[in-house]
Formats: structure tokens, sequence, C-alpha cells
């Protein structure tokens, strides 16, 4: 029998919008003679979130990462999530390696905060950010942070390393500076996702027989308003503060604004009123106990503040001087950017059997029972 091997490209808000208004042969061709479906994200629909979602085959009530940024109730004291001490389910590499699938496993991420809450099972994790120099004289120097070039560079070390070592597992995640930047019709947007296709033909000509899915993260909308949750209750007489799910040191990105957010109320008694608060304040679309918010996007109970919004179309959250301000950003984080594809070839399974991003991992890992 052959072996079965598998490569899973997250690229980072490669939503259906961005796919589509580029021109990209590899992954039609990859559609068309695999599948190409719509799938859910999950809630909130952040980076860290989602990766970790795929890259586990689970969910963050079971693998209890649930934002970018920490909140410890406690001593109320915050820290951003970049690495795996907070990380509870093993990954898809530590399954493939305890179940024999795999002789070598390989993680490719763009950030080195993403490789530190995936690296554990990996032989092989390099962030395009700070790369081994073995990998420099593989595919190239290093780019910078905020560029195309820099996902460029993490497929083409991909590509390198698959003649190289032939890795049974690898999973690739870019990041989504470009699509932060640029809308999907956007000719550096389009250019982007081009010349990964153009790699992606190097790495399917190579491994005609490999299984590949690409999913990706979550999408990327254009945002007008933001608004402090937490100044919102605040000045209504409910003190409480709000953590910006999104909140990361790479502000460049997003500035800190998305599209969901953890409320910390003062009083939890508050719970009722704050909700109905919130609730009628434009641009906030839902609001949740921690309770309901965890039963319904299963979310770990434990770390989502006491309420959790989530933001209309065209709003952000974030830590503001005001409690609403306008704004001109792309950013994600609510239910609108919590639509992405997977494009699935010489998958054992079909269109049907993915509900969502995650699905890619639960299913690979299900496999190897
Ligand atoms: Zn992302």
């Amino acid at each position: 029998m052959k072996r079965r091997k598998v490569l899973i490209l997250c690229i980072d808000a490669g939503s259906h919008d961005y796919l589509t208004a580029s021109t990209l042969p590899t992954f039609q061709k990859l559609a068309e003679s695999g599948f190409y479906l719509h799938a859910n994200a999950v809630i909130p629909s952040v980076t860290n979130v989602n990766n970790v979602s795929i890259a586990t085959g689970t969910f963050p009530e079971v693998h209890g990462i649930t934002t970018n940024y920490h909140v410890d109730r406690a001593t109320g004291k915050g820290e951003f999530i970049e690495d795996n001490r907070f990380l509870l389910a093993p990954t898809l590499f530590e399954a493939a390696k305890t179940s024999k699938f795999a002789d070598k496993t390989a993680l490719f991420v763009t950030k080195k905060k993403l490789l530190r809450m995936l690296e554990a099972g990996t032989d092989i994790a390099v962030a395009a950010e700070e790369p081994p120099s073995e990998y420099i004289q593989m595919a190239g120097p290093v780019e910078p942070i905020y560029s195309s070039e820099i996902n460029w560079w993490l497929l083409r070390a991909v590509t390198e390393t698959l003649r190289r070592d032939d890795p049974e597992l690898v999973y690739c995640s870019t990041t989504d500076w470009v699509q932060h930047k640029y809308a999907p019709d956007a000719e550096h947007s389009q250019q982007h996702l081009a010349v990964l296709d153009q790699i992606m033909s190097d790495i399917v000509d190579d491994n005609p027989e490999r299984e590949i899915y690409i999913t990706a993260d979550h999408g990327m909308l254009a945002k007008t308003t933001a608004l402090d949750p937490g100044r919102v209750l605040t000045e209504k007489g409910i003190p409480a503060s709000a953590i910006p799910i999104i909140k990361d040191r790479y502000i460049a990105h997003h500035g800190n604004l998305g599209g969901a957010a953890y409320v910390f109320l003062k009083n939890l008694a508050d719970t009722p009123e704050a909700i109905q608060k919130l609730l009628s304040t434009p641009g906030i679309e839902e609001a949740y106990t921690a309770e309901d918010a965890a039963a319904t996007f299963r979310l770990h109970r434990e770390r989502i503040g006491d309420i959790f919004v989530l933001a209309d179309e065209t709003t952000v959250f974030g830590e503001l001087e005001t409690a609403v301000e306008p704004t001109d950003v792309r950013s994600h984080g609510s239910r609108h950017e919590s639509y992405v594809p997977i494009i699935g070839y010489n998958s054992p399974w079909s269109a049907t059997d993915f509900e969502y991003n995650l699905d890619v991992g639960r299913l690979f890992l299900e496999s190897l029972r």
C-alpha cells in the first residue's frame, strides 16, 4: 500500500471573495478534480483561534485558545498568547507521530508566535519571520513581515522541504498583512494570491498523489466604525472593560481593532443589564453571557470574560479614547468574517463531510484511529 501524505495550507484571510477575485489556475485545477466548498470558521474569527482549531482538529472548548490576548481572571493581568502554555489539546503532528502515520512532520508559518503555539510533535518547524539559516539557503533571504513576499518565501520553503525531506504531514499557514491592506480586487492582492498559486503548481507537479487541503482561518472586510464596549458600558453606569480578541503585537495589521471582544464586568450582577445595553448599541450585533457563548460557539468557558460581543459588518471593537469613533481599516473577528472555503484534492472524503475549516484536522485525526 502506498504511504498517505498530507499537505494542509491555511491561507490567512483567504476567503471566497479573495480567491474568486484572482486568477488562480492551480487552485481551480485542484478544486475541479477534487472539491471546493463553503465552510464555517470558528468564531471569534481570528487567526490564533482558527489555526489552533485546524491544527488540533478541535474547537476552543477543547484546545483552550479563545483569543490572542489572555486576561487572568484572578489577577486581572493580561498577556499575549505567543506560545503553547495555554494549549490544552495535542496537535495533529503529535497524533501523526504517536499513531505512526508519519516519520516526519513539518510546520511552516509566517509568524513565530504561531510556530511556538503549534510546534509540539513537529520534526521541522519554520517561521518565515525568523527562519533557520539552512532555509535561507533553500528559499532565499528573509522578507519583511509586512509584505507579500514573506508568504511566497514560506511556500517556497515548503516546496523545497517536500523535495528534500518529503514529510508525511505538512501544515503551512501564511499571514494576512496583504488582505488587511488591500481589497480582493486590488492588484496587490491579486498578485499575492497569483504567486502563491504558481508556487502551489510546483508542489502539485512534484507531489501528484499527496492529499492537499487549502482553507482559511477567516475572511476580511472593510470597517468604518470603531467602538469600545467597555467604555460604552462604563458611560452608561456599568463599570466594565473590553479586550478586542484580535489584540496582538502586530499593530500594523489591524490597529488592534477587530469584530469580537470579551467584556469584563466589575460587578457580575450587572450582566443582564449590560447585555441589554450592549444589544441596544448600534454596531453591536450579538452579546452573550459567558455560559451562552461557550455553548453557542464551543468556547472555553473560563477564557472568554463575562460577556462575548460580536460586531456588525462594518464595526470593529478596540480599546479607545472615546466610546465610538470613525475608522478606516480592513479587519475580522466577527461572524461576518467566519465563512471560508475548503479545497480538497486527492481527498478520501467528500465535500459534504466538511462543515468547519477545522474538519480538515478533525477528519485527519479520525482517520488515524
Ligand atoms: Zn488570520
